[in-house]
């Protein structure tokens, strides 16, 4: 039985998820007028991208950076130790990701994508197979750049919106067999893991899973390397739904899954709870040497990457607040809280409700709009019209064109996210959210689609121009 605030006070013995923090400053936000939304939304051409954040009232658009900083990280940035070489903030991050994830060798860098870079660049051979769960844009891309082949590994069910398989993120250890089998170990530069797949709408792997494929993996002497950025949030599925977890906590569960891998890559931007940052992290000493060797071309000194101090200050308290349970009940039961809310009111989404964001499935919430005039487009302007709240489009306008015909790209998922910043939107404005949807679902019959008139070369979904049909 899914809960709502209908239901909630009929259940006897209720716990509910609220979070373990209190507000000691708050950021006003813009409260917009039909008017000023129409207006605002016709000059960003209906594409969320390009609005002006003071024109949106509730912005969903990503959980990337996007989060609220606790009154400690604040005081930590006080204490930057500028020094060019050796701050002593950079011992404190090392200290922190040695002690919560596990791994050796730390390499700060400045996002993400600095690091995806490093240990692409230094692990990858040119036509070498890279395996993974599903792929991520900047994962992908720069793998891509380092020569390599990509090899979506995932089990079959993460291509399914409905499928209700509890670890969606789960590799299909027979894929990987195979590719082995077909191409040689040697050909294989590593398995590219990600916890909480965020293309398949952030499902999580299992345990099971992971081990499995070390196994896999040793015996034909393969190393893996995980994506970590949300896998905080999949420690606590497994939690959840996987036999023999339930009585541990998230940091014992998050330090066992990292054991089975050789290393790591973060967007300190997602789970570590801070607005910029990144890292990388690895057992091989060689292959460290030659990271922090490569790091001092790309990013800066291998004791800041490209950070000032009081940012690594920031992430080290930050994967400390993070990992703690009662942190990610509270953040994970608030995306389930919308995503119970729109299920019980028949909103078509993405089951399971995955970590960090609720993805509507535009095919169902508008079958009468073919793809070609962008029905998950055409939601994330009705939303911002109804109400000021942005969100995202994963579907056709994504998905870009074939470079050979020059068609579009139809993708089987066509979607609108709405990504949940941690710790800085309320229950009440899940609850704002969740009637806008329902009431731009009730006028679905009268929406009709967009038109694309401006179409940029690369990434279109960025800036890609619209007007209403
Ligand atoms: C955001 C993200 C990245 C890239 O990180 P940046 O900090 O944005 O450069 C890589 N992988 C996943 C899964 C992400 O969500």
């Amino acid at each position: 039985m899914t809960t709502t605030p209908q239901t909630m006070g009929q259940q006897f013995g209720r716990r509910s998820w609220a979070e373990p923090w209190k507000i000691k400053m708050v950021e006003p936000l813009t409260m917009t007028d039909r008017a000023g939304r129409e207006r605002a939304a016709q000059e960003a051409g209906y594409n969320t991208f390009l609005l002006k954040s003071d024109d949106v009232y509730i912005d969903l658009l990503t959980d990337s950076g996007t989060n609220a900083m606790s009154d400690r990280q604040w005081a930590g940035m006080m204490l930057g130790d500028e020094a060019y070489a050796g701050s002593r903030n950079f011992y404190h991050l090392e200290e922190a990701i040695q002690t919560v994830y596990g791994y050796k060798h730390i390499v700060p860098t400045h996002q993400g994508r600095g690091a995806e870079h490093l240990i692409s660049q230094a692990a990858i051979k040119k036509g070498q197979y890279v395996p993974g769960n599903m792929y991520f844009t900047t994962t992908r891309l720069h793998q891509e750049m380092a020569g390599g082949i990509f090899v979506d590994v995932i089990i079959d069910e993460a291509h399914d919106a409905q499928n209700l398989h509890p670890f969606k993120g789960n590799v299909d250890l027979d894929k990987v067999a195979a590719l082995i089998e077909r191409e040689g170990a040697a050909n294989i530069a590593y398995i590219s893991l990600a916890g909480t797949v965020n293309m398949a709408g952030g499902q999580p792997m299992s345990m099971a899973n992971v081990k499995a494929l070390r196994a896999l993996c040793d015996q034909h002497g393969i190393k893996i390397y995980l994506d970590a950025t949300r896998m905080m949030e999949n420690a606590f599925f497994i939690q959840e739904r996987e036999a023999g977890y339930a009585d541990k906590t998230i940091a014992q569960i998050l330090k066992e899954f990292c054991s089975y891998t050789d290393g790591a890559w973060m967007s300190a931007k997602k789970d570590n709870l801070v607005n910029i940052g990144g890292w990388l992290a690895v057992n091989d000493q060689d292959l460290f040497e030659e990271l922090r060797n490569m790091v001092v071309i790309f990013e800066g000194l291998h004791t800041y990457g490209g950070l000032a101090g009081r940012d690594m200050e920031a992430i080290a308290i930050g994967i400390f607040e993070g990992v703690q349970d009662a942190h990610i009940r509270s953040r994970i039961g608030q995306v389930r809280y919308l995503g119970e809310l729109l299920t019980d009111w028949g909103i078509p989404i993405v089951q399971p409700v995955g970590g960090h964001a609720i993805f509507l499935d535009a095919r169902r919430f508008y079958p009468h709009l073919p793809q070609s005039v962008f029905p998950a487009q055409t939601l994330a302007a009705e939303l911002y019209l109804d109400s000021g709240i942005r969100s995202m489009e994963r579907g056709v306008v994504s998905a870009g064109r074939d470079p050979h015909t020059g068609e579009h790209y139809y993708p089987k998922l066509e979607l609108t996210r709405l990504t949940i910043p941690r710790r800085v939107y309320t229950q009440a404005h899940m609850d704002v959210v969740a009637e806008a949807v329902k009431t731009v679902f009730d006028q679905r019959d009268a929406t009709r689609g967009l038109k694309m008139v401006y179409e940029p070369k690369y990434l279109r979904f960025f800036q890609a121009r619209f007007e209403r049909l």
